[in-house]
């Protein structure tokens, strides 16, 4: 292709992309170049609503100034030293995330599927351990529909297909039963069951809220059954859903924590396994590790993340611009909108599959500056981060109402 005077730079940027980045993504066309807040910025200067927050890895918004100051200073201090050392910043890290938790002790890794894969290999040490399991002998209850992450281990127990297909041998030890089922979950545990691993809200399913009396039936079951709940909050924690945790909302304490996207400030990875003293403490050392997890640069903007966390303000923002963004969302069912799922500023929505799939409706979104990511389907997420305020959210709703009067003419 000759590059005319025409092109813009984004086109140039996307054509380059397509070269030589590996094709495991299909983007849309909005090439980034700057961005603050809820605003991105493209490389032509076209201004783009963020309604998507990098997954929720955005919570704050974009350089947020105490992150980015916090970054800045470490930069100036120490960045990395490997586990081998000692940092001042993990400790008071680690500190302040489990205080968060009301929990004893931080595991820190990197990114979100690191965070689950480290997990699974605590509810597995903890069950042959402390419970008693015979040793490759433990298995662990998973719903379906789940995302958890993209390793092996994880693949193993999706039922995406495409995210599966080709990359097997897969590994054993899981059970996936319905999200929502509280029978098929208590049919599935036995005694060789070391964990259930749910995401409190489904995320990548299409933001599925279970009923009600979901979780704390499936945490009375853990505890009878001696079965440690593993929360995966990576996507729905921190804010997002107008509390700390999603679990929250139903009065439920899993044993384990697993969180990261937004606890990395959308500055840099940081995930956490949080978890009692008697549940990580089965880990010693030499039985698991990473290079990067808990350096200092990393630990630094953690803790300015649960510094922000900590007032409860942007757990308020969350739940109260939540109401107003699902208030305007309901008031366009039947007008190309099928269903509206979510809490807070996480909203799934199901658009008339004749007006498009979800990733056009995306696309045609784009283009009048409202950046959201279909899940699959014709299902749109809304995530924008939690800084948005009520006019751009209407701003946003306007964009929306015309992709889909124009979708359905
Ligand atoms: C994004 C996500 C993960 C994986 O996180 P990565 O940082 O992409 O590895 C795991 N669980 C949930 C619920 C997620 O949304």
């Amino acid at each position: 292709m000759t590059v005319t005077d025409h092109t813009t730079l984004a086109e140039r940027v996307i054509a380059a992309d397509s070269r030589h980045v590996a094709h495991n993504y299909s983007p849309l066309p909005v090439v980034a170049a700057a961005a603050e807040g809820a605003w991105i910025t493209d490389v032509d200067g076209r201004r783009y609503l963020d309604c998507l927050a990098a997954y929720s890895a955005v919570n704050f918004g974009h350089r947020h100034p105490r992150i980015i100051a916090a970054a800045h200073a470490q930069l100036e201090a120490v960045t990395l030293v490997s586990r081998a050392f000692h940092s001042d910043r993990l400790a008071p890290f680690c500190q302040a995330l489990a205080e968060l938790c009301g929990k004893d002790m931080v595991l820190p890794m990197n990114t979100g599927a690191e965070a689950v894969e480290s997990g699974i290999k605590v509810a597995r040490k903890w069950g042959t351990d402390i419970k008693g399991v015979p040793a490759g002998a433990g298995n662990i209850v998973v719903a379906h529909n789940n995302f958890h992450g993209r390793t092996t281990t994880i693949i193993s127990f999706s039922d995406d297909d495409t995210a599966r297909r080709g990359f097997g041998p897969y590994t054993p030890g899981f059970r996936a039963v319905p999200f929502g089922d509280v029978d098929a979950l208590a049919a599935a545990v036995d005694d060789h069951t070391v964990a259930v691993l749910l995401e409190p809200i489904q995320g990548e399913a299409g933001i599925i809220v279970p009923p009600d009396d979901y979780l704390p039936r499936v945490r009375r079951i853990c505890t009878e059954r001696g079965v440690l709940l593993i929360a995966d909050e990576i996507q729905s924690g921190l804010a997002r859903t107008g509390r700390t945790f999603a679990c929250d909302h139903w009065g439920v304490v899993p044993d384990v924590y697993l969180l990261g996207k937004a606890l990395g400030g959308g500055v840099v990875p940081v995930s956490a396994v949080v978890a009692d003293r008697d549940v990580l403490g089965v880990l010693h050392p030499g039985e698991h590790g990473s290079t990067f997890g808990g350096n200092p640069l990393a630990a630094a903007v953690g803790i300015t993340v649960i510094d922000l966390l900590r007032t409860g303000d942007f757990q308020s923002r969350a739940a109260e611009l939540g109401s107003h963004l699902h208030m305007r969302l309901q008031g366009l069912r039947g007008r190309g909108v099928h269903a509206v799922r979510g809490k807070g500023l996480w909203a799934g929505v199901d658009v008339d599959p004749a007006l498009g799939t979800g990733k056009q409706i995306s696309a045609a979104l784009a283009e009048r500056g409202v950046l959201v990511k279909d899940t699959h389907g014709s299902t749109l997420r809304f995530a924008p981060p939690l800084v948005i305020s009520v006019d751009e959210i209407d701003w946003a709703m306007e964009r929306f109402v015309e992709v889909l009067v124009i979708s359905t003419s």
